[in-house]
């Protein structure tokens, strides 16, 4: 669907330098991987084909559904990009994942307000994806209720990493097997401030 995501596994990464960075946050820092110019670019690129999309659709009433927390940068600049004719609304999921003893593998997932799925197209926007473990429950929750259509967008996708398949309507960028955080993104908590997508030291893991 519409255009195709941005690659950036073989471009050669920023200098975190070249970059207004809080002062914190630079020795943390490996490289600057996407700069906030040019995910802002995508995500513009990504509203419009998410409103292509759903322009084509007949009876659509779009709940789009931000993935907590991490996805909250992405979310909240896309929705407001979005046109199309028909109705909208917002929403919010937690999905917790939980690795237990000996392989142990859970993810708690929770709508915050179930009454609103049913007879919706439903748009989840989570901002990467790694193993797809998370998204998968998201998407497996979902078989609970009565939506009209499901699709997915993602902003950072690890494909490297992928264990369980998902279908993904809407990619913003292939990156590199990296932990990479900013753009709403963290690590402990930290860095969702920073404005740009950074790859984390590996003294700092
Ligand atoms: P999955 O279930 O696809 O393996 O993992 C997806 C979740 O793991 C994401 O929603 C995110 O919370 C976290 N995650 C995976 N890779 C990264 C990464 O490189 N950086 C950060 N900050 N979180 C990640
Ligand atoms: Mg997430």
């Amino acid at each position: 669907m519409g255009s195709s995501p941005i690659d950036v596994r073989e471009r050669p990464p920023y200098a975190v330098d070249q970059f207004r960075v809080k002062t914190e946050y630079e020795s943390d820092l490996e490289s600057i991987l996407i700069s906030e110019g040019e995910i802002e670019n995508r995500v513009a690129a990504l509203a419009d084909d998410i409103s292509e999309e759903y322009a084509t659709r007949s009876g659509r009433e779009l709940y789009a559904v931000c993935v907590l927390k991490g996805a909250m940068r992405f979310f909240g600049s896309l929705t407001p990009q979005l046109d199309f004719d028909g109705a909208f609304s917002e929403g919010v999921v937690r999905a917790d994942r939980y690795s237990g003893g000996e392989g142990a593998d859970r993810t708690e997932v929770r709508f915050l307000e179930r009454d609103m799925i049913d007879g919706k197209d439903i748009l989840i926007v989570e901002d990467i994806i790694d193993e797809g473990r998370t998204l998968r429950a998201i998407l497996e929750r979902l078989d609970d209720y009565d939506p009209n259509s499901v699709e997915v967008a993602v902003l950072f996708d690890k494909e490297a990493r992928r264990a369980v398949d998902v279908d993904i309507a809407f990619t913003g960028f292939h990156i590199p097997d990296e932990f990479v955080v900013g753009y709403g993104l963290d690590y402990d908590e930290e860095y969702r401030n920073l404005r740009h997508l950074g790859v984390l030291k590996d003294s700092r893991l």
